[in-house]
């Protein structure tokens, strides 16, 4: 790039502020000190929720010029005309990651990436599952600071949020020495100093990181909860009491089931602490709590060893010395069910992938058979934009079944179910977003929010809040840039180019096509515009699955995996837990799935 006058740094949205639903999570940092010289970053690559009528199962940022691809039908290679130097992963929800095995699928070289131990190990496990090798991912800890150039350093920091290991990014540019912006993206988070398991967020330290801003301070913030009508947060204590009474009040069921968001493990911990107190085991059903489960074991997570059961679905419900059965499953979202209605639609042996909980509302389900013995605990709420058809749907199919539903309470009623608030949000609400940022701005003279992750409702909901307590913020969409020119926001820059995405359609083998579909099934990638009509169809790739938790050779895959990294201190738990027998987690790794039918 040409010399300039002026260093410049542009904090960029690609996806994450988008105009109807969540996910697609991307941003870019890019800095031109005055000798011309330039530093790209990015952060994130997650996908989007699409609309079930597209036909497309979700779509991705179009990122197309940070990225270097080889074409995987033609081999035609095309540089990338903005090199991304590394690509920082805040933490491993799909909303935020999802993209990656999707690029690498079609050609793309993703670059150097970023991220916590966890997330690390789930990423690679991912890959692994679906037979595509895995990206370069180093290991980075809360407090480390990366350097990218003379100009440009990452600093991490711990965050807590539904998932655990998630961390923020403090990135700070330079010119020849002189401080030119600071950004902080602290990806999705709570304020909470003390979650269930694992690394917390710790207000004093993360104060302490903004105060070394030698320039005002851009924060990106979370605005997925930050609605003035939200509902207050009950914590862990309670939401364990809560779901624990919700399964004594229901005392005659032998069987619970809790459908969960797989990677969302200070929830799953709610259900291993009721477990606990019940006195009983508890059995993991569904291919990514399996591939969460081997993550948290690489990455020396061990708090629920105690409470697994040691064996598959099948043995777990015929062994009479559990008198308590319960099942932590796939599912909050119903995953599968309406590709399963309105797709193929066949029978048992369908390939469509599906939830646990979806397999037993549709009684597909290899092992379980829901009937009056069964307790439903739907501790996640419904989300319109994501399960707001099939969440309702899928509880009543399984209440059709016999079984007693008790709900998260949500903006949707479902039935004349019982609702019990049982969890709570992932996402900082309102009044604890007030009160850290009333701190963050005693400290810092200069701070500008940007409010992402959300439609621009809750976008704007964020920036009401931030009003409310006198903080500036700015209201951006995707594609717009915001400026930094020494040291001051100089400027908006506007959409240039059209906001498009990538998007994947799941092709399944269907007796009644002509098309010629391998087993395992394909994905079509398609250029979309933001309403996600297709503008042109990119390449199609079969599936493969190398390494997948039926095959016997799955817990060896682990071998080539690198053992626990280091023992994260336990917090909360810790007290309760010293006085329960260790087990071995290897035997956990080597359970299989059971048997299907
Ligand atoms: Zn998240």
């Amino acid at each position: 790039m040409a010399k300039t006058n002026k260093a410049q740094t542009t904090l960029k949205f690609i996806g994450g502020i988008n105009k109807d639903r969540i996910g697609g999570n991307c941003s870019v940092i890019e800095h031109t000190d005055k000798q011309g010289n330039t530093d790209v970053v990015m952060f994130d690559l997650g996908s989007i929720f699409t609309p079930y009528e597209t036909g497309f199962v979700a779509a991705f940022p179009n990122v197309d010029e940070y990225f270097d691809r080889i074409d995987p039908d033609t081999k035609v290679e095309t540089k990338a005309l903005k090199p991304v130097k590394a690509l920082f992963i805040t933490h491993a929800h799909e909303d935020h990651i999802g993209a990656l095995i999707n690029y690498a699928k079609m050609g793309y070289k993703l670059p150097p990436i970023k991220t916590s131990g966890f997330s690390r190990n789930f990423i690679r496990l991912a890959f692994r599952e679906e037979g595509v090798s895995e990206p370069d991912i180093e290991r980075i800890k809360g407090g480390e600071t990366i350097k990218i150039s003379d100009n440009m350093e990452v600093k991490a920091v711990d965050v807590s949020h539904s998932i655990i290991d998630s961390l923020g990014f403090f990135t700070k540019t330079y010119d020849e020495g002189k401080p030119c912006a600071a950004i902080m993206n602290n990806g999705d988070f709570l304020t909470e100093e003390e979650m269930p398991v694992g690394k917390s967020f710790n207000k004093d330290s993360y104060i302490n990181t903004l105060k070394s801003a030698k320039s005002p301070v851009l924060m990106c913030l979370d605005s997925t909860s930050t609605s003035p009508f939200g509902k207050e947060r009950i914590g862990f204590e309670q939401a364990v009491e809560n779901t624990y009474n919700a399964v004594v009040k229901n005392n005659q069921k032998s069987v619970i089931i809790s459908p969960v968001i797989s990677r969302s493990v200070q929830n799953i911990a709610i259900d291993m602490e009721v477990a606990r107190k019940l006195g009983t085991k508890v059995c993991l059903d569904g291919k990514w709590l399996t591939l969460v489960k081997d993550a948290m074991f690489l990455s020396g997570f061990n708090d629920f060893e105690d409470v697994l059961y040691k064996g598959n679905l099948k043995a777990y419900l015929a062994d009479d010395k559990i008198k308590k059965k319960y099942v932590v499953c796939t599912g909050a979202f119903a995953q599968g069910l309406e590709n399963y209605e309105y797709n193929v639609g066949v029978d048992e042996i369908s390939p469509i992938p599906m939830s646990s909980a979806t397999k037993m509302a549709l009684d597909l389900h290899p092992v379980i058979r829901v009937d009056q013995k069964v307790l439903v605990l739907a501790r996640q709420r419904i989300i319109d934009e994501i399960n707001g058809k099939t969440g309702p749907k899928m509880l009543q199919m399984l209440a059709a079944q016999g079984a007693t539903v008790v709900m998260s309470p949500s903006a949707q009623k479902v039935g004349n179910f019982e609702e019990v608030q049982m969890q709570d949000s992932g996402h900082v609400n309102a009044t604890a977003i007030k009160t850290l940022m009333k701190d963050v701005k005693n400290n810092i003279k200069d701070v500008v929010v940007i409010p992402i992750h959300g439609n621009p409702n809750q976008c704007a909901d964020t920036a009401k809040a931030m009003h409310e307590i006198g903080v500036k913020s700015h209201l951006v969409e995707n594609k717009e840039g915001v400026h930094i020119t020494e040291g001051k926001i100089s400027n908006i820059e506007p959409k240039v180019t059209p906001l498009t995405w990538y998007a994947v359609r799941s092709i399944s083998p269907n007796p009644f096509s002509d098309r010629d579909v391998p087993l395992e099934g394909l994905r079509e990638f398609w250029e979309v515009t933001e309403d996600y009509e297709s503008i042109r169809k990119i390449c199609e790739v079969a599936n493969v699955r190398r390494f997948s938790p039926r095959d016997e050779n799955y817990s060896n895959s682990h071998k080539f995996l690198e053992k626990a990294e280091d023992m994260p201190k336990r917090e909360k738990m810790k007290a309760k837990k010293s006085k329960r027998k260790s087990t071995d987690m290897a035997d956990i790794i080597k359970a299989k799935k059971g048997k299907r039918r």
